[in-house]
């Protein structure tokens, strides 16, 4: 087990600089998950650390160790990728066993961590298979099993579930958190997926352009978003974002969108005192912080609205409404039962204090 520090890591391939300065500190045992657009520069620093791409400059360390100039094999650290790459003329056994035979270890050794690498992952039965006689998700146990046997510092992995369909992908990453929380070894993860790196991370490293944009626990990222950029990546269906204009009254402060007659009246102290009146800004909500109005007030906080609703996807026990706010398409996210056709009005509460504001121009939270 190990902790990893990375301090001022660049790379650049050529004049291309895919990796622009990251500093990061991976407490030991930490489940971190890099994840970003496509380009980002995600792979580039999980193949730095793995050794498989040399730094351009800045330091990597792990348990303490600089291990820039050492060689992959060298950093104790196991890597699983999209594509398994398993022998395909060895059975599963052999193909799981195979680093531990080129380190010479014995062979009733070999046997038992195959074995219990095999019960963990729950593919003890396919030990006498080959490659092409399973299925994608069991490829990848064995591709993980691999991992496990050399019973690494850390383990990295690079967009492992991608070629996986639904169902499959959803089962094996609740089989990737489980092993995490059984073996408590340090694990960076790879994914363009914010659900992966949502429900799968300790902490979530979300970068952009090679550098971290916000890097912390999946809920701060999700509630406190510090720019847009993060407010919009994080979130399925994505948050809403309606141009509007900050307008000061007295002590209080309201969001008028751009082209409508009513201002939404934020709650008190939602926005500092130094932001000032005629500001534009993006009014940033989720579907799942509007509702449909019930009988009584609005609750403290709550900003009610009239709508015309123009499309319902219903999911089963929800329904996502598509309704206009100052011409924007919103999405709400309602009971079932809430909503039935396009063409309906209803009334709508959005939760101001579950709202997010960016400045227009920069796209930073306010
Ligand atoms: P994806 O999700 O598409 O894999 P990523 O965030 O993992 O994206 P990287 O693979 O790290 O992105 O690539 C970052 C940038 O560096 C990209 O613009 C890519 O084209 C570039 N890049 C990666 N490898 C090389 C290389 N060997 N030579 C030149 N440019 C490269």
């Amino acid at each position: 087990m190990a902790d990893v520090t990375i301090s001022r890591l660049h790379k650049r391939y050529g004049s291309f600089h895919a990796v622009r300065g990251i500093d990061l500190a991976i407490p030991d045992g930490e489940f971190t998950v890099l994840v970003g657009p496509s380009g980002c520069g995600k792979s580039t620093l999980l193949r730095t650390i793995a050794g498989l791409e040399d730094a351009s400059e800045g330091e990597i360390a792990i348990g303490g160790t600089v291990v820039n100039d050492m060689r992959p094999r060298d950093r104790d650290v196991a890597m699983v990728f999209q594509d398994y790459a398993l022998y395909p003329h060895m059975r599963v056994a052999q193909n799981i066993g195979f680093g531990l035979r080129a380190r010479k270890m014995p062979k009733a050794d070999i046997e038992a961590r195959v074995g219990r690498a095999a019960a963990m992952l729950g593919i003890t039965a396919l030990l006498g298979r080959y490659p092409r006689q399973l299925s994608g998700g069991q490829r990848q146990r064995v591709a993980i099993g691999r991992a496990i046997v050399r019973n690494p510092q850390i383990f990295l992995f690079d967009e492992p579930l991608s070629n996986l369909d639904a169902q499959l992908r959803d089962e094996m990453r609740s089989e990737i958190k489980r092993l995490h929380q059984e073996i408590r070894t340090t694990m960076i993860y790879v994914t363009h997926d914010q659900i992966e790196a949502m429900t799968l991370a300790d902490r979530i490293v979300l970068m952009r352009d090679g550098v971290i944009e916000q890097s912390g626990p999946p809920l701060d990222l999700f509630e406190r978003p510090v720019s847009r950029f993060v407010a919009g990546f994080l979130g399925s269906p994505q948050m809403g974002f309606v141009p509007s204009t900050l307008v000061r009254n007295g002590s209080g402060a309201a969001i008028l969108p751009k082209g409508a007659g009513t201002p939404l009246p934020l709650p008190p102290g939602r926005i500092g005192p130094a932001v000032p009146d005629g500001v534009p800004v993006l009014f940033g909500i989720r579907p799942e912080h509007i509702a449909r109005a019930g009988d009584g007030a609005p609750a403290p906080g709550v900003a009610r609205i009239d709508a015309e609703i123009e499309l319902v996807q219903p999911t089963g026990s929800r329904s996502f409404a598509t309704f206009r706010l100052a011409g924007v398409p919103i999405l709400a996210e309602l009971r079932a039962h809430d909503v039935s056709r396009p063409g309906e009005r209803i009334t709508l509460d959005l939760n101001l204090d579950r709202a997010s504001l960016f400045d227009a121009a920069t796209e930073k939270a306010l």
